[in-house]
C-alpha cells in the first residue's frame, strides 16, 4: 500500500539516485532536470534565529552544531528516511557504508567536515555536505540547514561574506520547488525578519513559505506574538507556526529531545497567550504540516515525473540501440549471438547476390561482356595464318608428307587453338572471384550487428577470403578441364561432313596446272604433291580448323559460365561460412567471448546505459505504484 510516506520516500530515493548520477559523472541532464522538479525544504533565516534547532526538533534528534555565533557555513543536505525497525543510523555520502548510530558523532563529522573544507575559520563554502538519517521517528522528508544571513562581516571574515552567504542561501530557495521555512525569531519585530525579506523575494506570492516564529519564550513579559502567528502582522499563504526550541541553558545542561517536545507541548497547552493554538503550534505540528504540503506538491508533480522518465528512458533505449545490446556471458548464448550476427551477414551478401542489393550483377556482367569479348581477342588470325597452317602441318607430316587429309596437321592446329581458350576461361573466374570478394567486403560493413565486434568482423572476412579463394580454385580446375576436354577428342561428325578436298579441283587462280592434268601428264605423284601443298590447300584446312574452333567457341560460351556459377556463385551462396560454423562450434567459452570482444569504450557507454536504465525504471515502477493508491 502506497502511503504519503512512501512518495516522499520514493522522492528521496530518487534525489539520492540523482546525487549517484551526479558523483558517477554521467553529465545526465535529464537526471538533474528530475532533481529539481522534486521537492526540498530549506530553512533560511539571520543568524542565531535558530535554524539548526528548529531542523533537529523536525528531526527529533540532536545532532547538529548549534549555538551562537556562525556555526553552520556549509550547506547540509538532510535526508530523512522512515524506517519500520532497527536501530536509527545516519550516514554521510563522503562516508558511504559508515553508519553513524552515536549522534553526537554525526554533529562532530558535521563540524569537522565543514572544516574540512573552510578551515577552522568563519569562512562559509557553498559546498553541501549530504547527511541521511533513517530512523523509525522520522517521516520522509529532505531538509537543507544553510548558514544564518547576516549584516556585517565580524573578525576573521571577508567583506564579501554578507553578500556571499545571501547568494548560497538564494540559490537554493529560488528554485520553485524549494519550499522555504522562512525562521524569525519572536523576541524581534518581524518587520526586521532577514528570513521574510529573502523569501518574499524568491516567493513574492508566498505560496511555497512557511513562517516559523521561534524563542517564543524569549518573547518580553507582557507581549506576544499573535498578530504574527495569526497572520495578521505579514500575510502568508500557508499558516504561521510558533516553536519553543532548546534554550542555550537546556543545550548545555543536555536536555534530550523528548523532554525538550513534552515541554515544547507543556508550553503551548498551559499558554495563557497560545492555548487555543496549541494544536497548530510546535515542532511535531510543522513537521505534519510539511508532510503534507509536500505530499500535495509531489502528487501534481507525478505527472512530469513521469513524463520526464518516460522520456529519459527513451532516449537511453535509443542510445543502447546504437551502441548495442548487452551480450551474454555463457558460451551457449555467446555462440548463439555468433551465429545470429554470421546469418544476417549471409542474408545480406546473398540479397547482393540475387538482387535486392546491388553487385550481383556484375556476375552477368563478366559472362556477357568480359567472357566473348577476351575470346573474340584470341589471335587465331595469326595462329591459322597460311604461313602458320603450312607450318604445323608440315612439321606435323614430318619426312613423309599426308595423303589425303594432314590428320595429324589438324590435330595440332585444333589443340594449339583450343589452348588460347585457357586465358579467357581463367580470367572469367577470376573476375568473378574479385566481385564475390567485394560483395563479401560491402556484406561486412552493411552488417550493422558487426560494426560493435571488430573481431568478430575480422574473422568472418578472413574465413569467407579463404572460402572463395578455395571455390576459386575449384572453378579454375574445371573451367581448365573444359577446355583440356574439347583438345581430347574432337567431334568427328563435324569432319566427316567436310567436303572431300580430294576429288575437289585445286585453286586455279594459282595459276599452276590442275592436278588431272598433270596426271595425264602421266606423273601422278607429282600431281598429289602439288595439290597437297598448294595455299588453297591450305586454306581450306585453316577454315575448316576455324570453323571448328569457332564451333567450340559457342559451346564454351555457355558451359563455362555454368561452371564459374556452379563452383563458385552458387557455392558462396550456399556455403561461404560452413567450414567458419565447424570452427566456431569447436571454441570453448573464453574464445567465444574474445570473438565478442569489444571496443572498451563502447562497453563502458553501455555499462552506463544499462545503470540509468535500471534507476529510472525502478523510479517508474515506484510512482506507478504509488500514483495510483492511496
Ligand atoms: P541558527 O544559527 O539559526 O542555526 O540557530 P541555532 O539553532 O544554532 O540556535 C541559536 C541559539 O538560539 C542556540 O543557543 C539555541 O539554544 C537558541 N534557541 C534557538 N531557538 C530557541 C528557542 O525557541 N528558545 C530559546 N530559549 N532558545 C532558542
Ligand atoms: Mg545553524
Amino acid at each position: 500500500m502506497a502511503t504519503m510516506e512512501s512518495l516522499i520516500g520514493l522522492v528521496n530515493r530518487i534525489q539520492r539516485a540523482c546525487t549517484a548520477l551526479g558523483d558517477y559523472g554521467g553529465g545526465d541532464t535529464a537526471f538533474s532536470s528530475l532533481w529539481d522538479a522534486l521537492p526540498s525544504v530549506a530553512v533560511v533565516g539571520g543568524q542565531s534565529s535558530g535554524k539548526s534547532s528548529v531542523l533537529e526538533s523536525i528531526v527529533g534528534r540532536d545532532f547538529l552544531p548549534r549555538g551562537s555565533g556562525i556555526v553552520t557555513r556549509r550547506p547540509l543536505v538532510l535526508q530523512l528516511y522512515k524506517i519500520d525497525e532497527g536501530q536509527e543510523y545516519a550516514e554521510f555520502s563522503h562516508l558511504p557504508r559508515r553508519r553513524f548510530t552515536d549522534f553526537a558523532m554525526v554533529r562532530k563529522e558535521i563540524q569537522d567536515e565543514t572544516d574540512r573544507v573552510t578551515g577552522k575559520s568563519k569562512q562559509i563554502s557553498p559546498v553541501p555536505i549530504h547527511l541521511s538519517i533513517y530512523s523509525s521517528n522520522v517521516v520522509n522528508l529532505t531538509l537543507i540547514d544553510l548558514p544564518g544571513l547576516t549584516k556585517v562581516a565580524v573578525e576573521g571574515q571577508p567583506e564579501t561574506i554578507v553578500l556571499d552567504i545571501e547568494n548560497m542561501v538564494r540559490s537554493y530557495i529560488e528554485k520553485p520547488n524549494c519550499i522555504i521555512l522562512a525562521i524569525s525569531p519572536a523576541n524581534q519585530d518581524i518587520a526586521t525578519s532577514d528570513a521574510i525579506k529573502i523569501a518574499r523575494e524568491v516567493d513574492p506570492s508566498g505560496e511555497r513559505t512557511f513562517g516559523v516564529l521561534t524563542k517564543l519564550d524569549l518573547m518580553d513579559k507582557g507581549t506576544n506574538a499573535l498578530d504574527v502567528l495569526e497572520g495578521r502582522s505579514y500575510r502568508l499563504q500557508q499558516p504561521w507556526v510558533g516553536i519553543v526550541n532548546r534554550s542555550q541553558a537546556d543545550i548545555n545542561k543536555n536536555t534530550d529531545m523528548v523532554a525538550a517536545r513534552r515541554k515544547e507541548r507543556e508550553y503551548f497547552a498551559t499558554s495563557p497567550d497560545y492555548g487555543h493554538l496549541s494544536s497548530k503550534m510546535g515542532s511535531e505540528y510543522l513537521a505534519k504540516l510539511l508532510s503534507k504540503h509536500l505530499e500535495s506538491v509531489i502528487r501534481a508533480r507525478i505527472p512530469s515525473i513521469t513524463s520526464l522518465i518516460n522520456k529519459s528512458i527513451d532516449e537511453i533505449e535509443s542510445e543502447m540501440d546504437h551502441v548495442g545490446r548487452p551480450i551474454a556471458v555463457d558460451a551457449g548464448a555467446q555462440l548463439y549471438t555468433i551465429l545470429e550476427i554470421c546469418r544476417a551477414f549471409d542474408r545480406i551478401f546473398k540479397e547482393h547476390l540475387d538482387g535486392g542489393r546491388p553487385g550481383g550483377d556484375r556476375i552477368y556482367g563478366v559472362f556477357d561482356n568480359q567472357l566473348p569479348a577476351a575470346l573474340r581477342k584470341l589471335p587465331f588470325d595469326r595462329h591459322l595464318s597460311l604461313q602458320n597452317v603450312r607450318k604445323i602441318v608440315s612439321e606435323a607430316d614430318g619426312y613423309q608428307p599426308h595423303l589425303i587429309a594432314p590428320e595429324q596437321g589438324y590435330r595440332r592446329l585444333i589443340e594449339g587453338s583450343l589452348n588460347y581458350f585457357r586465358g579467357p576461361a581463367e580470367a572469367s573466374v577470376d573476375a568473378v572471384h574479385f566481385v564475390l570478394k567485394e560483395l563479401v567486403r560491402k556484406s561486412i560493413g552493411e552488417t550493422q550487428e558487426l560494426r560493435r565486434f571488430p573481431t568478430l568482423q575480422a574473422e568472418i572476412a578472413a574465413a569467407a577470403g579463404e572460402a572463395l579463394e578455395k571455390f576459386r580454385e575449384d572453378s579454375r580446375k574445371t573451367v581448365v578441364r573444359l577446355v583440356d576436354m574439347e583438345s581430347t577428342y574432337l567431334t568427328v561428325d563435324f569432319f566427316r561432313k567436310l567436303p572431300q578436298e580430294v576429288e575437289k579441283v585445286g585453286n586455279p587462280a594459282a595459276g599452276r596446272k590442275l592436278p588431272q592434268e598433270v596426271e595425264k601428264a602421266g606423273n601422278p605423284a607429282a600431281a598429289l604433291a602439288l595439290d597437297r601443298y598448294s595455299e588453297g590447300h591450305f586454306r581450306r584446312i585453316a577454315s575448316n580448323v576455324s570453323s571448328y574452333v569457332g564451333m567450340v567457341m559457342e559451346t564454351l560460351k555457355t558451359t563455362l559460365p555454368k561452371a564459374v556459377v556452379h563452383c563458385q556463385v552458387k557455392e558462396a551462396k550456399q556455403s561461404l561460412l560452413n567450414h567458419f560454423y565447424i570452427q566456431i562450434g569447436k571454441k570453448e567459452g573464453k574464445q567465444l567471448a574474445q570473438l565478442l570482444d569489444e571496443d572498451p569504450a563502447l562497453m563502458e557507454r553501455r555499462q552506463q546505459c544499462v545503470k540509468r536504465l535500471e534507476l529510472y525504471k525502478s523510479a517508474r515502477d515506484e510512482i506507478d505504484s504509488i500514483s495510483w493508491a492511496r
